[in-house]
């Protein structure tokens, strides 16, 4: 699913320059569930905006769902972003004054689809995150946790294959952060593969993959979970 090979990215020029990130080379297989951590300043941010296609690398390779996304013209960059991508932060950034299934229904804008359609989808993913009793609410009506619950419900509405979030329980309090975290571990169950940047580490530490920055290089890898593989029943045949 992504591909990161010596991957480096850097700001401003001469003596200004920094280093956010050098020599990354890592990948994450479809359906994985990792953890990106790291003291502030790390990389982790950079890293996760070039996974997600909102930046390029300085040098290195970076391959999204098969795509080469340093060498993507701006307009199939934000096609791979808009369909294969979600992305939640934060700070939820759920807009002032809309009920949750018009921000959720949002996030199908540009697929076409009829505006009951998007309605349709909208409370269906606002089911799935619990919120189903929510969904005319608007975010000064609902909790930290159920904004960002909205914040998700519409990161995944267009069924991406890829959810990227950045620090999504960092501004909550410890039984609505848990509530996200189950959220986040039942998509990733149907098929999404999750990576989420925290600073919480009995998060980080509950998550089946860790990957550990400082000073903009990837010092530790857990590696991809180890699956233990049982034998399938043998497909019964239909009559
Ligand atoms: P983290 O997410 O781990 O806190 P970041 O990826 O945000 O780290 O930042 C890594 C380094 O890159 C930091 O030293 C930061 O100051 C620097 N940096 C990040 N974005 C920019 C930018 N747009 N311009 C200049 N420096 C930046």
């Amino acid at each position: 699913m992504v591909s990161l090979t010596d991957v480096g990215r850097s700001y401003g020029k001469g003596p200004h320059r920094v280093e956010a990130l050098a020599g990354v080379t890592a990948s994450v297989a479809a359906g994985e569930l990792a953890a990106v951590v790291g003291p502030s300043g790390s990389g982790k941010s950079t890293l996760l905006n070039l996974i997600g296609t909102l930046d390029r690398p300085t040098s290195g390779q970076v391959v999204v769902d098969g795509q080469r996304v340093d060498r993507l013209d701006d307009r199939r960059l934000s096609a791979l972003r808009a369909h294969r991508i979600g992305f939640v932060f934060q700070q939820f950034h759920l807009s002032a004054g809309v009920r949750a299934v018009d921000d959720v229904a949002d996030g199908l804008l540009y697929t076409g689809m009829s505006r009951r359609r998007r309605r349709d989808r909208a409370e269906a993913a606002l089911h799935r995150v619990g919120l189903g009793g929510r969904l005319r609410h608007r975010p000064h009506e609902l909790s930290g946790g159920e904004r960002q619950r909205v914040a998700i419900a519409r990161a995944v509405v267009g069924d991406p294959a890829l959810l990227l979030a950045d620090e999504p329980t960092g501004a909550l309090d410890t039984h609505s952060g848990a509530l996200v975290v189950e959220v986040l571990r039942e998509l990733n169950a149907s098929g999404t593969t999750v990576l989420v940047i925290t600073h919480d580490s009995a998060l980080a530490a509950s998550l089946p993959r860790r990957l550990v920055m400082r000073d903009g290089r990837l010092v530790e890898d857990t590696g991809p979970a180890t699956t233990t593989t049982t034998a399938t029943p043998p497909a019964q045949e239909l009559p």
